[in-house]
C-alpha cells in the first residue's frame, strides 16, 4: 500500500533475523505507508543500508555474520546521515548506550507495538529531512551525500579512506579522538594493528587540506590522538 499523504513513501530497511518478527514489522509497517525491505543477517543488512534508496534502518543488535554494533559503526562512516533505531532485548541496558553513543538515533525494546515504531520512524524521517547532509566550518564545506570537499571554495579531491577519515574527525569536534578509536570507525580494526597506516592518512589529509594561509586544522594531541580544529561557521 502506498501513502496517499503528501510525503513519499519512505524505503525502511529492517535488519533482523528473527523471521516471526520481520514479517510481524513488515506488515504493520506497510499498514502505515512505509515502504519496507529487509535483511536477515548484519553483512547483507550493512549492504542494503548502503542502498541509495533507505532513508531509515530498524537493527537489531544480536545478528548473525556482523552485530547490530558493527553495522552502526560501519554506517557512521560510510552514510553518517541515514537513522538508525536499534531494537533491542530487555536486558540489553549497556549495548543500548553503546548504540546511542554509536550513533543510533532512537531505540525500542523488545516486544513491542508496530504503531510505536512507526510512529518513531516518522519522527526521525522529520528530523532526517530539516537536518543538514553538509558540514560547513571556518575555511571548509563537506558535502556528506555528494562527498565533495571545499577548502576556501577550493575543490579538494579525496580518497574514500581520507574523506571517511575527515567526515569522522570533523563531525566529532571539538572533542579529541583516540587512535583507537579512530582505527574502529574508519578501519573496522577491532585493535590497534601496530602499523603507522592512521600517521600516512592524517599526514595525505593535512597536505590536501592546507592552504597558503593556513594548515590544515588537525590538530595531534600527543599520546591521545587527533583534533578536528575549526568551529562550524
Ligand atoms: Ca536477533
Amino acid at each position: 500500500m502506498r501513502s496517499t499523504g503528501p510525503y513519499h513513501a519512505a524505503m525502511i530497511l529492517v535488519v533482523e533475523d528473527e523471521p516471526g518478527i520481520v514479517d510481524f514489522v513488515e506488515r504493520g509497517l506497510r499498514r502505515q505507508g512505509l515502504e519496507v525491505i529487509s535483511a536477515g543477517d548484519g553483512e547483507t543488512g550493512l549492504d542494503r543500508a548502503l542502498e541509495p534508496d533507505v532513508e531509515l534502518v530498524v537493527l537489531d543488535l544480536m545478528l548473525p555474520k556482523l552485530s547490530g554494533q558493527d553495522v552502526l559503526r560501519h554506517l557512521n562512516t560510510q552514510r553518517p546521515e541515514l537513522p538508525v533505531i536499534l531494537l533491542t532485548a530487555r536486558g540489553e541496558v549497556e549495548d543500548r548506550i553503546a548504540g546511542l553513543d554509536g550513533g543510533a538515533v532512537d531505540y525500542l525494546v523488545k516486544p513491542f507495538a508496530v504503531g510505536e515504531l512507526a510512529a518513531r520512524i516518522r519522527a526521525q524521517l522529520r528530523t532526517a529531512s530539516r537536518g543538514t547532509t553538509t558540514i560547513r566550518t571556518e575555511s571548509m564545506r563537506i558535502d556528506l551525500v555528494s562527498r565533495q570537499v571545499l577548502v576556501d571554495d577550493r575543490p579538494v579531491r579525496l580518497s574514500t579512506t581520507e574523506f571517511e577519515l575527515l567526515v569522522y574527525l570533523a563531525q566529532h569536534r571539538p572533542h579529541v579522538l583516540s587512535r583507537e578509536e579512530i582505527l574502529r570507525a574508519v578501519w573496522g580494526y577491532s585493535h590497534d594493528p601496530g602499523t603507522n597506516v592512521l600517521e600516512v592518512y592524517i599526514g595525505y589529509l593535512r597536505r590536501k587540506l592546507r592552504t597558503p594561509a593556513r594548515p590544515a586544522p588537525i590538530t595531534t594531541v600527543r599520546s591521545v590522538g587527533y583534533r578536528f580544529d575549526e568551529e562550524a561557521s
